[in-house]
């Protein structure tokens, strides 16, 4: 997608802080974290957001939540994170690019 700004990270077109990639899967460094700790998962293939998966992205998702996991445990919150997908302007997504944030590090690090 020419004018997503993940699928530039994606790209190297811009940069961002990598915690892991591989051949389907990116994760970084959120750029206005919200808690000590928070990146995002999100998938190499443009996917618009949570509501545009379909049956073909089943293991995807699986990956992403392990990815994350993984990554969390490595920086030190692998006993308390939260995962969290947006979807739509209504739940406050600005990117759309499905992408699965991950915050940690402080007590119940998002409002709900
Ligand atoms: P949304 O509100 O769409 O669920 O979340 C989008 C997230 O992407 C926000 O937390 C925002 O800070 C992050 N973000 C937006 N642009 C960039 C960027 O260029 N680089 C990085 N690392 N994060 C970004
Ligand atoms: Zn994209």
């Amino acid at each position: 997608m020419d004018d997503c700004i993940f699928c530039k990270i994606i790209a190297g077109e811009i940069p961002a802080e990598t915690l892991y990639e591989d051949e389907q899967v990116l994760a970084f460094s959120d750029i206005a974290p919200q808690a000590p700790v928070h990146f995002l998962v999100i998938p190499k293939k443009h996917i618009e957001g949570p509501a545009a998966i379909t049956e073909d992205d089943d293991r995807l998702l699986g990956k992403m939540m392990r990815v994350a996991r993984d990554i969390a445990r490595a920086k030190g919150i692998g006993d308390g994170y939260r995962s969290l997908l947006n979807n739509g302007e209504k739940a406050g997504q600005v990117v759309f690019h499905l992408h699965m944030h991950i915050l940690g590090g402080k007590e119940k690090p998002w409002p709900i």
